[in-house]
This record gives structure tokens, C-alpha cells and sequence, in this order.
């Protein structure tokens, strides 16, 4: 099922390639530039998404932006970029939207059905899928089974649902591009080399705040002191996933699909500094790294300008200042999400959508106050555990188990 000609594989590699259309950068020659969906566009990557385009000199522009529930700050990146559709998903924020707020040439879409459908026009270049969670699945799998080129911040997408996203982009010429950093990384890394030739890829992981905390002391951990990231500046759950480690653990999972590589060939390592965003190892021992300061407008440059490149707005390694950067392996008993990531990389099936959708409840009672922090991963690995698991899941099964796990935990936190 894994064939290798619906990875993101980079065309250098083997296998087959992955942004199809002609011209994909853009130029600033070129007739038109680039037409962007970008789909969470209120948020982190989606805010340093129209950074990237406003800096790209007529290469992209945005095509249709949406929010869920932000409805003002929406407005305002309407009235800068001038998208033809705004998507509003959530239908009562849609409806504070008074008459005449629209700037001229920009129409109003109401719900994620809608999202769905225009993700798909003749007129979207590429989709930047940035929702958070598995809300952003739906709108993903459209782009996807219309055949776009997506750069993929929602990892989640191929937590849950790997297999048939890969299969759907090799059937319908669609692909997608890592905006995670890390495997960003690694898509770069990989066009060093054949894929045969790789021995082994290296998730790089920051650590997060608690990385020198004892056991004892995480049973102590505040939202307030989980949200405050080391190094990276990010949206609130992938922050608490990143202290968890938990996003480590859905980004093996989502490099197991991503590059169809197997589990036993996917590792982590603790880098504290951010510097490299990952590695991959060939079988002559030579290990090809990708480096830059913790700056995701990098990533989505690449992302929407691949196979081109060009100076874009993210910040630039300074070799004029000394560097230390240090690597160790992760501790699995004060983090133990990281093997439950391993483990369900190597089981696949519906491993991966009940891991997310638990660790999407937990994360949100974690905020709430309602749970302590070691239980994150308890309640995930539990769901997991208990799960009637399907080696083989249709999107039905998927979203059903989604369903069912986010209620079993809910049960459990009562
Ligand atoms: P944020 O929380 O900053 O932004 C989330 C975005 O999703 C907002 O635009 C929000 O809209 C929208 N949204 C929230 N709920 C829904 C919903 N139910 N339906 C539709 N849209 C919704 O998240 P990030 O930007 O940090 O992360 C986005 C994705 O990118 C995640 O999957 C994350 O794992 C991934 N990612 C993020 C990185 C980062 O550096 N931030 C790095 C690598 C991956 P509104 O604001 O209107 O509520
Ligand atoms: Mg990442």
C-alpha cells in the first residue's frame, strides 16, 4: 500500500516528484503570481504564511484566507492582501461580519463545507493547510483529491489518516510539502541522495521547557509554564504538544506516511537549540543535516516555492556569533509519548487518529486546569490501548474512532 510514488519524496531521490505543476516558485517574470489558499490563516503559520507572500515580490499572492473565530484580525489581512474568497468556518463569528466590512473584490464563505469546495477552484496554485487539529483534515483531503499541490502544516491530517491521503495525492497528481520544520528538513536532506542509500532519518526535537525536569517536579507543570516554548513561538496546542513531546510523536508519525519510511528507520534526538530542524543518515555514515535559526517562514517559503528558491523575509544563520549545539536522546520515562509516537508510526492503522484525537481532549483539559500535566500521555496511551483497532481504516473508520476516543477520555476525566 505504501508505494513510494505518493510521498513527498524530493524529485532527486528516486522517487517520483512531488510538486508537479511547471513553474511552481513563481517569478517575478512570470505572467501571474501564484494563487495561495491559505487555511488558518489567523494563526501562527498562517500569520507568518502572508508574511512570506507579502515579501515575495509578486510571486504568491493570497487567493482565499479563513479564520474560525477571529473574525477582526481576518478582516484586517483582507483589507492588506485582497483575497477573492475570506472562509469564515464558524457560522456565528461569520455573523458579526456587518455589511460593508468586505473590502471591494472580496466575498464572504460561511462553514467548513464551503472551505471544502473553494479549496478545490481551477484558480488555487497551492494550499497552505495551517488549521489546527483535526478540523483541518476535511478541507486537506479536498485539496488533496483535487489534485493541489499543499503545503502541510497540519500534520494532523496524515496522523490520522497517512495511508489514504498518500494514495488519494498519487491517484489524483496532487502533493504535498512539509511545512514542519522537521521534515522540511528532511525533504531537503533527501535530495542528497538516493532513497535506497538512506540508512536512517533523525527527528530532531527542541525538548521543550521540561527537558531537565525530574519526574516529581512535571507532576507540577502550570498551562502558564507549559506555554512558554524555549525556542519557537507557536500556536497554544502544538506549545503544550511540543512539552508533552507529544508533537514529536505525531511528527514520526506523520514522517512515517510523509516519506513512507518504516518506524525502525525513524528516530529522535534532543537538539535544545533549534538549530537543526533534522537530519538523515546514509548507509555510508554520512549524515545530512538542514540548519537556520527557529523561523517558520523558511519552511513555508520552501514549501510554496519549490523545487525554486529565492531570499525570502525568514531570519539568516549568523556565523559571526559562536554556536554550541548539543544532542542527546530523549528521555522516554520522564517522556514517554515519544515511544507511543514510535509505536503507533510501526502499527499504523487507526493508531494514529485515536493518539490525536485523545491528545487533542487532553491538551484542552490540561488548559482548562481540569488535568495534570503526566496525565497527558497516560490517557493517550490508554486510548491507544483500548482502541478496536483497524489495521485498514476507510475515513469513516478514522473519523468514527476520532469520535469515539475524544468520548472515552472525556469519560475518564470525570
Ligand atoms: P494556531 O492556534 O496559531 O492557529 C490555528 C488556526 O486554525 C487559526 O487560524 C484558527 O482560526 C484556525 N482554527 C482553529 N480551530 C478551527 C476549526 N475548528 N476550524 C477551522 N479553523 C480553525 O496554530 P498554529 O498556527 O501554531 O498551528 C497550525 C497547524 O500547524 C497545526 O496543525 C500545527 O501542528 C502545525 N504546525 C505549527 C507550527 C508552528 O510553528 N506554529 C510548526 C509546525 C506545524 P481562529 O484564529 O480564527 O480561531
Ligand atoms: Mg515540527
Amino acid at each position: 500500500m505504501m508505494a513510494s510514488d505518493r510521498t513527498a519524496a524530493p524529485a532527486s531521490s528516486g522517487s517520483a516528484p512531488v510538486a508537479s505543476s511547471a513553474g511552481v516558485g513563481g517569478s517575478v517574470g512570470q505572467t501571474r503570481p501564484q494563487q495561495v489558499a491559505v487555511l488558518g490563516s489567523t494563526g501562527s503559520i498562517g500569520c507568518s504564511t502572508l508574511e512570506v507572500i507579502a515579501a515575495s515580490a509578486g510571486r504568491f499572492a493570497a487567493w482565499l484566507l479563513c479564520g474560525h473565530r477571529s473574525v477582526g484580525p481576518l478582516l484586517e489581512q483582507a483589507r492588506i492582501h485582497r483575497p477573492r474568497w475570506l472562509v469564515v468556518t464558524d457560522a456565528a463569528a461569520a455573523a458579526t461580519i456587518g455589511a460593508g466590512a468586505l473590502p471591494a473584490g472580496t466575498k464572504l464563505a460561511v462553514g467548513p463545507d464551503r472551505l471544502a469546495d473553494l479549496v478545490t477552484a481551477p484558480e488555487v496554485d497551492r494550499v497552505v493547510s495551517a488549521i489546527v487539529g483535526a478540523a483541518g483534515l476535511q478541507s486537506t483531503w479536498a485539496a488533496v483529491a483535487a489534485g493541489k499541490t499543499v503545503a502541510l502544516a497540519n500534520k494532523e491530517t496524515l496522523v490520522m489518516a497517512g495511508p489514504l491521503v498518500m494514495q488519494r495525492a498519487a491517484q489524483t497528481g496532487g502533493s504535498i510539502l512539509p511545512v514542519d520544520s522537521e521534515h522540511s528538513a528532511i525533504h531537503q536532506a533527501l535530495r542528497s541522495g538516493q532513497r535506497q542509500e538512506v540508512q536512517r532519518v533523525v527527528l530532531t526535537a527542541s525538548g521543550g521547557p521540561f527537558r531537565t525536569w525530574s519526574q516529581d517536579r512535571l507532576a507540577t507543570v502550570t498551562p502558564a509554564e507549559a506555554l512558554n516554548h524555549p525556542t519557537w513561538s507557536m500556536g497554544p496546542k502544538i506549545t503544550i504538544d511540543s512539552a508533552t513531546m507529544m508533537n514529536k510523536a505525531l511528527e514520526l508519525i506523520e514522517a512515517r506516511w510523509l516519506f513512507d519510511l518504516p518506524a525502525e528507520q525513524l528516530d529522535v534526538v534532543v537538539h535544545p537549540q533549534s538549530i537543526v530542524h533534522s537530519l538523515v543518515e546514509y548507509v555510508d555514515g554520512s549524515v545530512i543535516a538542514q540548519l537556520g535559526p527557529p523561523d517558520m517562514k523558511l519552511p513555508i517559503q520552501y514549501a510554496l516555492a519549490y523545487p525554486e528558491r529565492y531570499a525570502g523575509p525568514a531570519r539568516r544563520f549568523d556565523f559571526g556569533a559562536t554556536h554550541q549545539l548539543e544532542f542527546e536522546p530523549p528521555d522516554l520515562e520522564r517522556f514517554p509519548a515519544v515511544r507511543l509516537g514510535h509505536e503507533a508510526a510501526a502499527r499504523g492503522g487507526t493508531s494514529g487518529a485515536v493518539l490525536n484525537a485523545a491528545n487533542e481532549e487532553v491538551v484542552q483539559a490540561f488548559l482548562a486546569g481540569r488535568l495534570p500535566f503526566p496525565q497527558i500521555a497516560r490517557l493517550c496511551e490508554r486510548a491507544v490501548t483500548e482502541h478496536p483497532f483497524e489495521p485498514e481504516p476507510t475515513l469513516e473508520d478514522i473519523l468514527r474512532l476520532d469520535a469515539w476516543a475524544r468520548k472515552e477520555v472525556r469519560t475518564w476525566m470525570c
